[in-house]
């Protein structure tokens, strides 16, 4: 879709077709490629804590595509419990629409580790009454 920064990435998409993800350097920035789902990952602009990851189809998908959602939701999954992550206490958050402080169409998965103390306030306290 034309002027989605999203979408944007996914043109550099790669199918490796091996057990390995494929890591993409795009601007600057490290895009991970699924070995095996039409699903990417990279740092958001602004993380929320250290670690801070978005898990992105490689088409563009509403928020509300349930087989998009579905695979950016397992993606986002196996990379919080797998690895030196496994350990790591961590939310993951899907917002979909403008109510819910979704600010790009193109649906996306947060990973957001978590530790005590972080001083992470969730959308759901503390958000604007109007
Ligand atoms: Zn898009």
């Amino acid at each position: 879709m034309a002027d989605c920064p999203f979408c944007a990435y996914a043109e550099h998409w790669v199918n490796p077709g091996t057990e390995y993800n494929v890591d993409v350097d795009v601007d600057g920035r490290t895009v991970t490629f699924d070995r095996a789902r039409p699903v990417m990952w990279f740092e958001p602009l602004n993380p929320v804590t250290p670690g801070h990851m978005l898990f992105v189809p490689t088409y563009h998908a509403e928020s509300r595509a349930a087989v998009a959602a579905a695979a950016a939701w397992r993606c986002a999954y196996d990379y919080a419990t797998t690895g030196d992550r496994s350990g790591v206490d961590f939310n993951i958050i899907v917002n979909a629409g403008e109510a819910a402080t979704q600010t790009i169409d193109h649906l996306h998965v947060h990973y957001v580790p978590r530790r005590r103390g972080d001083g992470l306030t969730l959308p759901w306290t503390g958000q604007a009454t109007s």
